[in-house]
């Protein structure tokens, strides 16, 4: 999650990344959030070699033991209600910049059902609502998607069918 963001839509926001992605865009910025699972990242430049390492990279402490932050847990469960009570701390934030939330990824709507709970949850709340997505995945209820949704930000990848294979992994014409 990313609080106060003034990206990924109007006003002061909260971007919530859900993990898992389809396509293997090259250019991807979000490495961390290809994989469907938690994962555990490693940054060297933190690393004050407190454990001994195993393989040869990570070391045998368990994540939450790390005191520097040099191994990381990234991405963990969460529900819908346990999420929006976090968002809903900011509220005030959203109110008076026009904010809301913004889900991004990964591909968001690759966890379609999830996410259409969590927008409609925050629409029932009064918080408004982005959704960042390629819409180059199956939509399971694009009605329900659109009335929780109040603004798509959409990043489409590459129309021409080989062209998208052959880069990204992934057919644009999606049924
Ligand atoms: S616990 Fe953290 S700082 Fe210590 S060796 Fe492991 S990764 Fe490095
Ligand atoms: S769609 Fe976005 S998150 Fe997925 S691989 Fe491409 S750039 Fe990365």
């Amino acid at each position: 999650m990313q609080r106060y963001s003034l990206h990924d839509g109007g006003g002061i926001r909260t971007v919530v990344f859900l993990k898992g992605c389809p396509f293997r865009c090259p250019w991807c910025c979000n490495p961390e959030n290809l994989s469907f699972e938690p994962e555990v990242s490693f940054k060297e430049r933190l690393c004050i070699h407190c454990s001994p390492r195993v393989n040869g990279r990570l070391c045998e402490k368990p994540v939450e033991d790390c005191p520097t932050g040099a191994k990381e847990l990234l991405g963990r469960e969460r529900g819908v209600d346990d999420l929006l009570d976090e968002v809903l701390r900011d509220r005030v934030f959203y109110e008076e910049s026009g904010g809301g939330v913004t889900l991004s990824g990964g591909e968001c709507l690759s966890r379609q059902r999830f996410a259409i709970d969590f927008l409609t949850r925050c629409k029932q709340a009064g918080i408004g609502t982005a959704v960042e997505t390629t819409l180059a995945v199956p939509l399971e209820d694009a009605a329900a998607l659109v009335s929780a949704t109040d603004v798509f930000l959409v990043d489409f990848k590459i129309a021409d069918r080989a062209r998208s294979l052959r880069v990204t992994g992934i057919d644009p014409e999606v049924r």
